[in-house]
């Protein structure tokens, strides 16, 4: 800690994982005796730039930009930009770090790396978004590559951001170089089902768990938070599986809607219009089910699943402890690291099946792997075939998370498993590779 001080959401992710790990160093004293723990805490490479841009009034503005490359012992680096103004070196960190054990969990040949910046793409033109983009490509380019380092998406990041940042890419190097970014558009290299996976994957995952308890979506009632692209295909998903999920949200509140959230109406807002979500209990009509709620927590309504997919600690102990009063049976993360470590031990103390981020939205990654595959080998698959590999991975880390924490003493403890899990693989990997 005193090596990165202020860093406060690494921490919490170090201690989140470490905190897991006292039968492993039992069971595996060379993990110790090779410093194993030390060198992962360590990113491989971190990188920090300028980012000069020029708004629509001729002003120069000025960004920071992060590329954390933390662990390559799987393959290269792989992880999302995040454009957001909250971006500092702490949360590409925390961010980075998990990315190792989530990519492990995924058995694909892939490392953990994060970046992004504290740039803000909301209320900015599109014509704003691309000369960010193509400064912030105008460094980043010479540091990856798809054998070096493969960034995607994650919060402020989509398919609009990846076509600047690959359109400048290609610019620059001269190469068509597809397996360089993932979460491309479908017409230009990208995946069928990327952009549903870490939503669907999360569902996938919570549906796995209450299977454990002879449950399933089937007639529950959902809470979700987020309206971007976590959220929105969780919302999809659990909707299909016959659940009726009631909210959604975003910084400036949520909205309740009883008779299950009109999804067509909510991406048209979000995705289309890049709207708030208030408009939505505006233009609902009809029914008359829906209300918007400024400021306050989505996590003050109730219901037998929650799904939060917005950001991290977004869901703290009071909130836990709200969902766990209102009858909770299940929490899935589809965002990463948003409940705290207090309301994680909540849920898990009232016996509520837990699946951690890293675990949970293991499924964006994973597909976004697949992408890479399709670009090597020049194919595009199916929307089938790839959404039942990507069932068939969601299933295979739901299971292994399940086998470790029984394994490791903690049956029924998905933190425990997922951590253990993913952190013997890498472990494996960096002892076999010597000191480097
Ligand atoms: P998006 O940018 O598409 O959406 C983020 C959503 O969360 C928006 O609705 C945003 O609202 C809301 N949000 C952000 N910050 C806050 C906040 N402080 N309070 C309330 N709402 C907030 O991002 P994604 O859906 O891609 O990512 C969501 C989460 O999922 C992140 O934790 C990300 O790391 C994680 N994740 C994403 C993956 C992916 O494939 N995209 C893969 C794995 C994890 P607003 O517009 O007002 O900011």
């Amino acid at each position: 800690m005193r090596r990165n001080p202020g860093e406060v959401e690494f921490h919490q992710a170090v201690n989140e994982v470490f905190d897991s790990l006292g039968p492993v160093t039992k069971k595996h004293p060379e993990f110790v005796e090779a410093a194993i723990l030390s060198r992962m805490c360590e990113p491989e490479r971190q990188i920090i730039f300028r980012v000069p841009w020029v708004d629509d009034k001729g002003q120069v503005q000025i960004n920071r930009g992060f590329r954390v490359e933390f662990n390559s012992a799987l393959g290269p680096y792989k992880g999302g930009l995040r454009f957001h103004p909250s971006v500092y070196l702490g949360i590409v960190k925390f961010l980075g770090f998990e990315q190792i054990f989530k990519n492990a969990l995924t058995g694909m040949p892939i490392g953990g790396g994060k970046g992004g910046s504290d740039f803000d793409p909301r209320g900015k033109s599109d014509a704003e978004v691309m000369r960010f983009c193509q400064s912030f490509m105008t460094e980043l380019y010479r540091h990856i590559g798809e054998y070096t380092d493969v960034p995607a998406g994650d919060i402020g990041v989509g398919g609009r951001e990846i076509g600047y940042l690959f359109g400048q890419y290609k610019r620059i190097t001269n190469r068509y170089e597809s397996g360089v970014l993932t979460g491309k558009g479908v017409s230009w290299g990208g995946s069928l089902v990327r952009p549903e996976a870490t939503g669907y994957g999360a569902v996938m995952f919570a549906n796995e768990m209450l299977k454990t308890r002879g449950a399933s979506f089937d007639g529950r009632r959902v809470i979700v938070s987020g309206s971007g692209n976590v959220a929105l295909n969780a919302i999809e998903k659990a909707t299909a599986l016959g659940a009726t999920c009631v909210t959604a949200s975003d910084s400036s509140g949520y909205i309740v809607d009883e008779a299950g959230v009109d999804l067509d109406l909510l991406r048209q807002i979000k995705e289309v219009e890049r709207g708030r979500i208030r408009e939505y209990a505006e233009r609902r009509g009809g029914t008359g089910t829906a209300h918007f709620v400024a400021g306050g927590s989505v996590w003050d309504v109730t219901g037998d699943v929650a799904l939060p997919c917005a950001t991290q600690n977004e869901l703290d102990e009071n909130n836990a402890r709200r969902l766990v009063e209102g009858g909770v049976i299940a929490v899935a993360e589809g965002a990463n690291m948003p409940c705290t470590a207090e309301a994680t031990a909540l849920f898990q103390d009232a016996n509520v099946l837990f699946a951690p981020g890293k675990a949970a939205n293991a499924g964006g990654v994973a597909t976004s792997a697949l992408e890479m595959q399709q670009n090597a080998s020049r194919d595009a698959w199916s929307f089938e075939h790839t959404e039942a590999r990507l069932e068939e991975i969601m299933i295979k880390i739901h299971n292994q998370c399940a086998e470790t924490a029984e394994e490791y003493g903690a049956p029924g403890n998905y933190v425990t498993g997922a951590n253990i899990a993913g952190f013997v693989k890498v472990a494996d990997a960096m002892m076999a590779l010597g000191v480097i």
